[in-house]
C-alpha cells in the first residue's frame, strides 16, 4: 500500500510506502515521514493500491502514525481550498492549524461534549427563522442573509438563534472581522455554552493557540469564536456557521492563502451540511445578489419579531454639504454652525479625515501636488515643523518654496488632515479638540471627560471609537472614497458611511462634505436607499462584466532588479494565453510593494466561466513559475484592485 501525504509546506502531495502494521483507517491521520533529510509531520490524504505504483523505486516509508486529524469532508474541503485559491495543498493545510494540532499532542481519545437531544419543538417567530432552526437541528445546508438595521440587531438575532437551538447544536463557528469585537460576543456565548466556547484570533500567543486547537480536537470546545482564520478550525462537526458584518473586507486575507472567510464559510457549510448565517448592517453587493437569485435566503426583520423592533427603528439624518459654495476653509459653515450648537449643549462631535498632518501641498498654477520621489505618493505637510513627510518611506524635508513642475511660487495647502481641522476649530470656536490617530498612544473617551466635545480622527479612530455614540459626525473624505480606481469603490464608500452612521445617535446628524453633491451614490446614501444602491451597482457591474457577473483572478508578478529582460518573457506568456471565454486586462506596471523586487507587473483575468478561468490561471501560473528571479502572488476573487 502507498499513501499520498501532504506536508504543511509549499508542496503538492508526495507518495510514501505504508508500513505492514499500519492501521487500515490511515486516511486523514497525521504521520511522520522523511522529507529533505529529516522527519516531518504530514497528513495522509489518500491511500493507493500497490499495483499502480509498483515501478516506483526509492520510495520512502512512513515512520510514525498518529491520530486522525481530518474526516472525509475535511479532506474534500482542504482539496477544494487548494484548488480554488490556486495554492499547493500544503499551504491550505498549514492555514488549517495543522502545526498547532501536532504541537497540542493530543491523544486520539475523544471526550466529546455532546448536546442532549432535545425533542422540544422550537416556536419560531417567523418563517425564515423556523428554517434556520430546522437546518441547525437536522444538519441541513442553507445560507441565510440578515440585513440588520443596526449592529445590536445582528447580535440579538445571533443570541436568539443560539439560545433557542443550543441543545441541538453540534459545533458552531462564529466569525467577526475585528479582534476588538470578540470580547462582547465571548461574554454572550459563555452565558449560553459555558466551557464549550473557545476563542481563536491572530493576536493569541502561540501557547494559547495550541491550547485552543487541543481543546477543539479533544472535543472539549465545540463553539468557536474568532476572526477570519477560525473558519479553518479543525472542528469535526458543525451545525452553525455565523458570519457577522459579512461585508467587512477584513475577511479577505492579503497574504498566504488569500481566502475570503465569508465565502469559504458558505462552502464549508455546504460540504459539512450546516446552517450558514450571514449578517450585516450593509451586506455586500455580492451577497445581496446571492439572495436575489435564491442562493441565500433573506431573513426579513419584521413586526412579527418583537425582539428586533424594526418598524420604529430610527436612523440619524444624513446631510450633504456643498463645498463649491465655500471659500478656502477646510470645514464648511454648516458644519461649524452645528459644532457651535453642539458645544453649547455639551454634546460630542466627531470629525473624520483620511490623513494625519496638516494637508497636502499643491501648486495653484499647474495643479501639481508635491510628491515623494521614491514612492510616487503625495507628501503630507506638517505645519508646526514646516516640513513635508512621506507616510510610506518616512522621508521628510523642508517645504519646497516653489513648484517643481512650473517653477511658480503659488503653492498652497490642499485638502485637510487632522491638524488642519484642529486649527480651524480652534480659530472658529475657541475650542481645543483632541486627535485620535495611529501612533498617538491608546486613548479612551472616559479618560478625557472635560475635553471630549470635539474629536478628530483618521480611519483608525473609526475602529477605536466604534462603540461610542456622537451627536454629530462629519466625513471629509467622501470624494476620495468615491474616486478610488476600483470597481468596488462605490460599494466601499456606501458601506463605510453606513458603518459610520452606526456611531451617530438616532436623533443626531451625519455630514458629508463634498465637491460633487450631485453624485448619484450620495443620493442613495442620504436616503438610506439600500435597494436603489444595490440595483444601480448590479446594473453597472452587469454592463462592465464584473463580479458577481464574472469571476476575476489577479496576478502580481514581482521582478528583481537586473532581470528586466524577463519582462519580455512575461509579455510573451501573457500574449500566448488562450483567450477563449477569457478576458485578459494588462499587463500593466504598478509600484512594487516588495523591497527586494524592483518591478511589479499586474494582470487581471476575467471570465464568466469558473472552470475556464481556473484552468487558464493554473496554466498561466505553471508557465510563469518556470521563470527565474520572479515572485508571483495570485489572488482569486480579489477585493482590492
Ligand atoms: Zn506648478
Ligand atoms: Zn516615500
Amino acid at each position: 500500500m502507498y499513501a499520498d501525504v501532504v506536508f504543511p509546506l509549499k508542496l503538492p502531495p508526495l507518495t510514501y510506502k505504508v508500513p505492514e502494521d499500519a492501521p487500515h483507517d490511515l486516511k486523514g491521520r497525521i504521520i511522520n515521514a522523511p522529507l529533505m533529510g529529516r522527519n516531518h509531520y504530514g497528513l495522509v490524504v489518500s491511500v493507493t493500491n500497490e499495483s499502480q505504483l509498483e515501478k516506483k523505486k526509492n520510495i520512502k516509508e512512513i515512520q510514525g502514525i498518529h491520530h486522525v486529524f481530518a474526516s472525509e469532508s475535511t479532506l474534500s474541503f482542504l482539496r477544494w481550498l487548494s484548488d480554488y485559491y490556486l495554492a499547493p495543498m500544503g499551504i491550505a493545510l498549514k492555514s488549517s492549524f495543522f502545526e498547532e494540532a501536532i504541537k497540542s499532542a493530543v491523544s486520539s481519545q475523544q471526550s466529546a461534549v455532546r448536546a442532549k437531544n432535545n425533542e422540544q419543538k422550537i416556536e419560531a417567530e417567523n418563517y425564515e427563522l423556523s428554517l434556520v432552526y430546522d437546518c441547525i437541528k437536522n444538519k441541513n445546508y442553507k445560507s441565510f442573509l440578515y440585513h440588520a438595521p443596526s449592529i445590536s440587531h445582528e447580535y440579538s438575532l445571533l443570541n436568539d438563534v443560539l439560545n433557542k437551538s443550543h441543545s441541538d447544536m453540534h459545533g458552531a463557528i462564529i466569525l467577526v472581522p475585528e479582534i476588538s469585537q470578540i470580547e462582547r460576543l465571548a461574554h454572550m456565548l459563555r452565558n449560553i455554552f459555558g466551557e464549550r466556547v473557545c476563542v481563536i484570533h491572530s493576536n493569541l500567543t502561540k501557547k494559547k493557540r495550541i491550547d485552543a486547537i487541543a481543546r477543539i480536537i479533544a472535543g472539549q470546545s465545540d463553539v468557536i469564536l474568532g476572526t477570519r482564520s477560525a473558519i479553518l478550525a479543525p472542528l469535526r462537526d458543525v451545525s452553525l456557521i455565523a458570519v457577522l458584518n459579512e461585508h467587512n473586507p477584513s475577511y479577505k486575507g492579503e497574504e498566504g492563502l488569500r481566502y475570503n472567510a465569508r465565502n469559504i464559510a458558505v462552502m464549508r457549510g455546504f460540504m459539512e451540511k450546516s446552517c450558514v448565517l450571514l449578517s450585516s448592517v450593509c451586506p455586500s453587493v455580492e451577497s445581496d445578489y446571492n439572495s436575489k437569485i435564491g442562493k441565500y435566503m433573506p431573513i426579513h426583520p419584521s413586526t412579527h419579531l418583537p425582539i428586533y423592533p424594526f418598524a420604529d427603528f430610527k436612523r440619524p439624518k444624513i446631510k450633504i454639504t456643498d463645498m463649491k459654495k465655500e471659500k478656502a476653509a477646510a470645514i464648511s459653515r454648516d458644519i461649524l454652525k452645528e459644532a457651535r450648537d453642539i458645544t453649547s449643549e455639551n454634546g460630542r462631535f466627531l470629525f473624520l479625515v483620511n490623513r494625519k498632518g496638516y494637508s497636502l501641498i499643491r501648486c495653484e498654477d499647474c495643479g501639481n501636488t508635491v510628491q515623494c520621489k521614491k514612492c510616487n505618493v503625495p507628501l503630507v505637510f506638517y505645519k508646526g515643523k514646516n516640513t513635508v513627510r512621506c507616510h510610506y518611506c518616512g522621508h521628510e524635508e523642508i517645504v519646497p518654496e516653489n513648484c517643481e513642475e512650473c517653477k511658480g511660487f503659488n503653492i498652497k495647502p490642499f485638502g485637510a488632515g487632522t491638524e488642519r481641522i484642529k486649527e480651524e476649530l480652534k480659530e472658529a470656536l475657541k475650542t481645543e479638540a483632541i486627535i485620535v490617530e495611529n501612533g498617538h498612544g491608546s486613548w479612551s473617551m472616559e479618560q478625557d471627560p472635560d475635553i471630549t466635545s470635539f474629536v478628530i480622527g483618521t480611519p483608525y479612530a473609526i475602529k477605536k471609537l466604534k462603540d461610542e455614540k456622537f451627536d454629530a459626525v462629519a466625513i471629509f473624505n467622501i470624494d476620495g472614497l468615491l474616486a478610488q480606481p476600483d470597481f468596488r469603490a462605490y460599494e466601499r464608500a456606501f458601506q463605510e458611511v453606513m458603518q459610520i452612521s452606526q456611531m451617530v445617535k438616532t436623533e443626531g446628524s451625519l455630514y458629508l462634505q463634498t465637491y460633487a453633491p450631485k453624485n448619484k451614490i450620495l443620493r442613495f446614501i442620504k436616503n438610506y436607499d439600500f435597494q436603489g444602491f444595490y440595483d444601480n451597482e448590479l446594473s453597472q457591474r452587469k454592463t462592465l462584466d464584473y463580479p458577481p457577473f464574472s469571476r476575476i483572478i489577479l496576478f502580481n508578478i514581482f521582478i528583481k532588479r537586473g532581470i528586466e529582460k524577463s519582462l519580455h518573457d512575461i509579455q510573451k506568456i501573457i500574449s500566448d494565453t488562450n483567450t477563449n471565454g477569457l478576458e485578459v486586462l494588462g499587463p500593466i506596471e504598478i509600484p512594487s510593494s516588495l523591497k527586494s523586487y524592483k518591478h511589479c507587473i499586474q494582470i487581471l483575468i476575467k471570465s464568466k466561466d469558473r472552470k475556464i478561468i481556473h484552468n487558464e490561471a493554473r496554466n498561466l501560473l505553471k508557465k510563469l513559475e518556470k521563470l527565474k528571479g520572479i515572485k508571483i502572488n495570485v489572488d482569486v476573487d480579489p477585493l482590492k484592485i
